[in-house]
């Protein structure tokens, strides 16, 4: 019986246990829409449609060299995969699992037609909980919980064959979505390959000996850059952890941190726009023409911090920036200049290649202490003592071109060494005064 193959963030043909199932029922129609109206206000962001039309590209070819296709639809989930059943006379749909909030209702309105598969975890976040049988709000229990689940289960090999339906549905042009930037072509710096072969590529020679230091320092290339594929899945985590050796513990551990930030959205599914700690609705974020201007001197990439500016303008060029970087600089818009960490989160949604529902917020609610995890409001980042601690001269005279020229002595506060090359801008606000208001707004909170 033929069936549908419904792909989300799960663009890839190895370990696809719903493309398995599907490949073993008979005839396959893998489907690919892209909706924006279901996920309102979170549909995807503009860096991550540049990845999202090559991932597909690619993902249509391997179909392509298996004898299949990849059928593109844009609208309504709801609406096109009652239409294409209808269509195709399928009786089943086959999908991965997924946890952002926006995919529940058209998994309702399928109902037992719906056929869904774990394969985008370690291990299902859903399996993963506390005595009571929630999900998990701290990162190290959820941790010591996962440990009996571990080792995740093998990968799958990718199904021999995939067989066609006596008639392929209509498919949209890929082009015809427009998801490339034209006017302007903003992506010139996007230095990446989308799509499976190039994620299995880097998986193969993941290098992470040096990993638990390395991973800090963002003038070298410490991390995996593994996140905008396991993104979009095309790599799945597991393929990913067995890659991995014993020894690589720190690096399973960051790779565990995507299945607990799943969990805290499937328990909390608004914690991208509310605060995990309700008493923090009332701290007095900055608002009007002063904050907006920092704001966009924070997006540009022109605090007066290089550290921050470089992380920035890192992120503008190559949609993607240092993790170390981005706590910095988050911590930096939320505490140094007091501007709501929802402003920072939205900005990230949409230039960030790897912008993930649950990875975004869980991460800027735990910088922020908002969140459910750990209330670190009070500890504040010294941008200036970050940026000498994990030596990030080579890294900001690379993104801060206005510093090329700037020493080892004064790059990482070039005005308080006197040195104001031109075009830098000087500090928004100096370190102590913005830790004295951050620490009163604070105040008003208790
Ligand atoms: P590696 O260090 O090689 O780690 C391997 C994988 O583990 C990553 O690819 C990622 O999937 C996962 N991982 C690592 N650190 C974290 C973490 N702290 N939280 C969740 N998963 C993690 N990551 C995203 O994938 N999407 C986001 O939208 C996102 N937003 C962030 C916002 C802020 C404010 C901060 C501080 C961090 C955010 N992160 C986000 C987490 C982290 O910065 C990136 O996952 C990491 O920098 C990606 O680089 P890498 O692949 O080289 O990571």
């Amino acid at each position: 019986m033929t069936t549908l193959l419904w792909f989300r963030q799960d663009l890839r043909l190895h370990d696809h246990p719903a493309l398995v199932a599907a490949a073993h029922e008979g005839p396959v129609v893998p489907v690919y829409i892209l909706d924006d109206e279901a996920p309102g206000d979170w549909r995807i962001g503009a860096a991550q449609r540049w990845w999202l039309h090559h991932s597909l590209a690619a993902l249509g070819k391997a179909l392509e060299d298996k004898g299949s296709r990849l059928i593109l639809r844009r609208g309504a989930a709801t609406r096109i995969l009652a239409e294409l059943l209808e269509e195709t006379g399928a009786g089943q749909v086959h999908a991965t699992r997924h946890y952002e909030p926006w995919w529940t209702a058209t998994e309702q309105a399928l109902g037992d037609r719906l056929c869904l598969h774990d394969g985008n975890h370690l291990v299902p976040p859903h399996e993963v909980t506390t005595g009571s049988g929630g999900q998990y709000r701290i990162y190290s229990s959820f941790w010591k919980a996962l440990q009996p689940h571990l080792p995740p289960a093998d990968p799958l090999p990718m199904p021999r064959t995939i067989d066609p339906p006596g008639k392929w549905p209509k498919s949209d042009r890929l082009a015809s979505w427009g998801l490339l930037p034209d006017k302007p072509d903003w992506s010139g710096g996007f230095d990446w390959t989308p799509g499976e072969a190039a994620a299995l590529k880097k998986v193969k020679a993941l290098d992470i000996a040096g990993y638990d230091t390395d991973r800090n320092l963002p003038s070298i290339d410490g991390s995996s850059r593994l996140s905008p594929h396991l993104h979009f899945g095309e790599v799945s985590a597991r393929t990913v952890w067995h890659a991995t050796g014993r020894g690589d513990t720190t690096f399973r551990k960051e790779l565990a941190w995507r299945d607990f930030t799943s969990g805290v959205v499937l328990a909390l599914p608004d914690y991208a726009t509310k605060n995990g700690r309700p008493a923090y609705d009332r701290l007095p974020w900055r608002s009007g023409k002063g904050a907006n201007a920092d704001l966009r001197a924070w997006q540009r990439g022109r605090t007066g911090y290089p550290i921050v500016d470089a992380g920035m303008r890192q992120l503008w060029r190559t949609g993607w920036m240092h993790n170390r970087v981005r706590m910095i600089a988050a911590s930096f818009l939320i505490k140094h200049l007091l501007i709501d960490w929802r402003e920072g989160e939205r900005w990230f949604w949409e230039t960030l290649i790897d912008a993930d529902y649950g990875n975004n917020s869980v991460n800027w609610q735990w910088v922020a202490g908002t969140g459910v995890d750990s209330n670190m409001f009070s500890r504040i980042m010294a941008p200036i003592t970050q940026s000498e601690k994990f030596d990030a001269s080579d890294y900001i005279r690379r993104w801060v071109p206005e510093l090329a020229d700037v020493g080892d002595d004064a790059i990482h506060d070039p005005e308080a060494a006197g040195c104001r090359p031109d075009e830098y801008p000087a500090k928004l606000i100096g370190h102590r005064e913005a830790r004295e208001r951050a620490l009163a707004a604070n105040a008003k909170v208790k």
